[in-house]
Parts: structure tokens; C-alpha cells; sequence
């Protein structure tokens, strides 16, 4: 395996800045009623046949006037709403407009002609779709949604193993700060880290900052590969032991695992990839029983539009990903908030790393 290092100065680097107030002013508008009703139930109706799989009859009542709420606020205010495979079931099927995993939605953010977008996922994935739309709003529903990765490595990290290894070229996962892919060659998601790094016809590349992913592209490829030690805190916290009792208990079931998980987890599986190509993998062979080993809510998502496949949820949940809820979407909409600003000078340099992976041929 060529896999030459991993370097990393400890993961207790506090949580980027997240944007702030600023950029154009936006009246607030009245908060709509959220009263459940039997005009709200008709309405929505179609909304919980989407999701009655996996959302008790007992809980619509709480949603619906929020999923009403958002979808008439957001034709009014001409926005789009972006949600990442993570997010709850509710978000996800009844108000996102389009939901993927990282590389999907930075490439719908790349094409959307809406005025406002309105990022439910985390704070790198809302900064990069301002990255590429400078002249668009870009809202996050909570400034304090951040992600592990992204908060193991500075711009100043990347400058200094530019400095170590002379002339190696950068590439950055899309789990990062703007001010990071600004020093980045080229980024890539899950989805495409290996095309990317091969890309470059380099015999050598820095890969950053997930040593899982890193290791995991490294075995793939004939690329020597030098890492940085940062972790995904939902991911690394599944261990082999767990999936080989999963296999004890049904020797029939299927394991699918995402490659930020430490490499002797995805050795027990029988596949690993993206979000999107696990659910690629699940819907082309609708396996009886399967562990999707990532994040919890995406096998709650599966399992709306696949009821007939069993999954087994060891529920690893992304705290940062749980800070998006239909509250706080409402709020974003009615007050136009949290924008999210990056400075330009940075955007533009980040930019081209993010287009660099958006144009490559698939
Ligand atoms: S699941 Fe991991 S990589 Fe994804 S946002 Fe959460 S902490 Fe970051």
C-alpha cells in the first residue's frame, strides 16, 4: 500500500469561525401559523406518504405545519434548500429540493439559478456553495454546525507541509475550510478521491485531512499517498468487533461502510463507498438485511423509499448534523439568516480548487 505518512498537530484546534451577519439586508417576514389542522393534514398528506416508513403517524402533527411553512416561504423568498444524505427524514423528503452527498450538492449549488440557498448540512458544505455562487445568499440554518474534519486542519497546516514536501501537489477533501481549499490544488469528495488523486499524474500527492480516506484511497492506488491525522468523529467511532457481530448473528446480511471509518472496519465489509454510492449499492440489489455503516439517519432515509429492505441502525448520529431541524429552517427563511460570507479573496482562490474537481470527467 503506498502510504507513505500521516501528519497532524492534535485535534484540539477550537471550531472555525462559522460566516457571520453581513453582506445585503433582508426584511424579516411574519412567522406563518403553525397550527395543525385539517387543512395542514390535506396538504401535507402526500409529503407523509413519503415518509410514513419511518415517521410515526403520532409526530406529523409537529412537522406538518413547519414542512407547510417552509415550502410556501421558500417560493417566496425565490430560495432552494440543499439537504445532505445526514439529514433527518423530515428534512430531507418533504422540504429539500435536492439531497446528495457532498460532491452532488456542491455540484447543484454550481447550477442552481436561485436567488438564496439554504444549506441543510454543515458549515464547510453552505461555505462552498458560497464559494461558487459569490453573488447568491447562501443561508445555514445554525452557524454552529461545524464537522471534526474540517476543524483538524488550518490554511497554515497546508502551508507548511507545502513547505516540507516541495512541489507535491494538495488535494483536500471537501470537509474543509474555505481558507484551507484556498491552498488546496484541487478538492475531492468521498465520491470521487480516487479519480481525483489520479488525475493529477503526480507519483506523489498530499492528501487532506481524513487519514481513513486517505488510507482507504491509498489501497487503491499506485499514487504514494502523505496524509494528515484528522478523523471523522462519527465514523471512527465503529470498530470491527461490531460488524463482525452483526455478520455473527445473520451470516446472510449485507455490510456497506463509508471510507472515513478506520480501515479494520472496512475490512469486514462487503462494500464501501459515498453516501451516494452505498445508496446507489442498496437500490441496484435491495438486499434483505443490510448495515449501512455511517451516519444513522441516511439508513432512515434508504428505508423510506426501500421499505422492503431491513436495516440495521447502529445509530451513530453526527452532532453537528442534528443542529438542523424545521425550526430553525423556518427561522432561516423568515429572517434570512445565518448568511454565510466568505472573503472574496479567499473564494476566488478556493474556487478554482473546487471547480478543478467539479470539471473533472466522470
Ligand atoms: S459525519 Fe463526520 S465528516 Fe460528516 S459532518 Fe459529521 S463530523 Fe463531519
Amino acid at each position: 500500500m503506498p502510504f507513505l505518512a500521516a501528519f497532524g498537530p492534535g485535534l484540539d484546534r477550537p471550531l472555525p469561525a462559522v460566516g457571520g451577519a453581513g453582506g445585503r439586508r433582508f426584511p424579516s417576514l411574519p412567522m406563518p401559523p403553525l397550527d395543525w389542522n385539517a387543512t395542514v393534514e390535506r396538504e401535507t398528506a402526500h409529503l407523509y406518504a413519503r415518509i410514513k416508513a419511518v415517521v410515526p403517524a403520532v409526530e406529523w402533527p409537529f412537522f406538518a405545519p413547519y414542512v407547510k411553512a417552509i415550502n410556501e416561504l421558500k417560493a417566496a423568498r425565490g430560495a432552494v434548500i440543499l439537504a445532505h444524505n445526514y439529514q433527518t427524514p423530515e428534512i430531507y423528503n418533504c422540504v429539500a429540493d435536492f439531497v446528495g452527498d457532498s460532491l452532488q450538492l456542491a455540484r447543484e449549488a454550481a447550477k442552481t439559478r436561485a436567488a438564496v440557498i439554504v444549506q441543510c448540512g454543515v458549515h464547510f458544505m453552505a461555505e462552498t456553495a458560497k464559494i461558487l455562487n459569490p453573488d447568491k445568499t447562501v443561508l445555514i440554518p445554525d452557524r454552529r454546525a461545524g464537522c471534526s474534519l474540517a476543524q483538524a486542519i488550518s490554511a497554515d497546516d497546508v502551508r507548511l507541509l507545502r513547505e516540507r514536501f516541495p512541489g507535491v501537489p494538495v488535494v483536500t477533501y471537501v470537509n474543509t475550510s474555505a481558507e484551507v481549499k484556498a491552498e488546496s490544488d484541487i478538492c475531492c469528495t468521498s465520491s470521487n478521491a480516487l479519480q481525483v488523486v489520479e488525475s493529477l499524474g503526480s507519483d506523489k500527492v498530499i492528501f487532506l485531512p481524513d487519514e481513513y480516506l486517505a488510507r482507504y484511497v491509498a489501497s487503491q492506488t499506485d499514487v504514494k499517498i502523505i496524509a494528515w491525522k484528522g478523523h471523522c468523529e462519527v465514523h471512527e467511532r465503529f470498530t470491527a468487533d461490531e460488524l463482525r457481530g452483526y455478520r455473527e448473528s445473520d451470516p446472510a446480511i449485507q455490510i456497506i461502510a463509508h471510507p472515513e471509518c478506520p480501515p479494520d472496519v472496512l475490512a469486514e465489509a462487503d462494500f464501501t463507498g459515498s453516501t451516494a454510492h452505498m445508496i446507489d449499492w442498496v437500490r441496484a440489489r435491495k438486499p434483505r438485511r443490510v448495515v449501512m455503516v455511517t451516519e444513522c439517519s441516511m439508513a432512515d432515509n434508504v428505508q423510506a423509499e426501500l421499505p422492503e429492505v431491513q436495516f440495521v441502525r447502529p445509530c451513530n448520529l453526527c452532532p453537528h448534523m442534528k443542529r438542523i431541524t424545521l425550526p430553525k429552517i423556518l427561522d432561516s427563511l423568515v429572517h434570512m439568516q445565518e448568511e454565510v460570507v466568505v472573503d472574496p479573496a479567499i473564494a476566488a482562490k478556493a474556487r478554482r480548487a473546487v471547480e478543478r474537481m467539479i470539471h473533472l470527467k466522470s
